[in-house]
């Protein structure tokens, strides 16, 4: 045990300052979108199966909705540029920029050295649930996948119905290559409709029954040409047990509207970042 100094106190009372204080993000233009969406029609739809993922495509200035029907359920959600798979969503500096979980105005940004909004949350039928007692939210970058890894380390379990495997499995499909072909593209997830957060005592992440009930949905604005892989995970709604087969687990809907022509006029899509590369070479 290492000694606790004297100033300890002192040094715990530092207030904490905001890491990336999001005043000069680029804010999206959120009336714009809503208009948009007001005259936009449905040009497709998937129901991704209990257990399974599916994918989708949504070009830019689209929308897509995932929508929770027949029960509870969490998704686990994977975004790709589709003209190129290297750019791709990016966890870790999302929730270094918007936060643990998110909701109606913040974006999904890509990996490096893109960086810029793949997608804007232009709707989110769970904002009313907030931050609860014990430091739970929903919608969380916290997360990363369940995975056939952890189990297999943990409990010395093969199961195949993990997110990472069904999100690999629905890849290879939409690409035509194989499941090994496919596994580098998944990545670590938007976790769709989950209640997690981490324990105030111990650190850990925990997840709880989600909130979400049919007819709660998730939209989103695609601000580039994107391909989707959606899992309906194993957890279910997340309330017990994941990796298993164990939990009730029901389907999950994913629908793409496009605006009518001129609906997004003044709007662009966003370019790559500007960093010029050089990293002081
Ligand atoms: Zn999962």
């Amino acid at each position: 045990m290492t000694m606790t100094p004297s100033d300890a106190a002192a040094r715990r009372a530092v207030r904490p300052v905001i890491c990336y204080p999001t005043e000069t993000l680029p804010a999206p233009d959120l009336a714009l979108y809503r208009r948009a969406r007001d005259g936009a029609r449905k040009v497709a739809e998937v129901t991704v199966a209990p257990r399974e993922a599916a994918t989708f495509r949504a070009d830019a200035g689209q929308f897509f909705r995932i929508t929770s029907v027949e029960g509870p359920q969490v998704g686990d959600l994977n975004l790709w540029n589709s003209r190129d798979l290297s750019e791709r969503f990016y966890s870790g500096k999302t929730r270094a920029l918007h936060g643990t979980h998110l909701t109606e105005g913040e974006r999904m940004w890509s990996s490096f050295p893109h960086l810029r909004p793949m997608a804007t949350i232009v709707a989110d039928t769970l904002s009313w649930y907030g931050i609860d007692d014990y430091g739970g939210s929903v919608h969380d970058v916290i997360g990363t996948r369940c995975d056939p890894y952890t189990g297999n380390l943990l409990s010395g379990t093969q199961y195949h119905h993990c997110c990472h495997s069904n999100l690999t499995r629905a890849l290879a499909d939409e690409l035509g290559v194989s499941a090994a072909g496919a596994e580098p593209h998944v990545h670590d997830v938007l976790n769709v409709f989950m209640c997690t957060g981490f324990t105030r005592d111990t650190g850990q992440y925990f997840m709880k029954a989600s909130p979400v009930r049919p007819g709660d949905h998730l939209e989103f604005f695609a601000e580039i040409d994107l391909l989707g892989a959606l899992s309906a995970c194993p957890g279910g709604d997340c309330s017990d047990e994941h990796s298993s087969d164990t939990a009730a687990c029901y389907p999950l809907l994913v629908e793409v509207f496009a605006p009518e022509p001129g609906a997004l006029d003044g709007w662009e899509s966003p370019p790559v970042n500007g960093y010029d590369r050089s990293h002081g070479r």
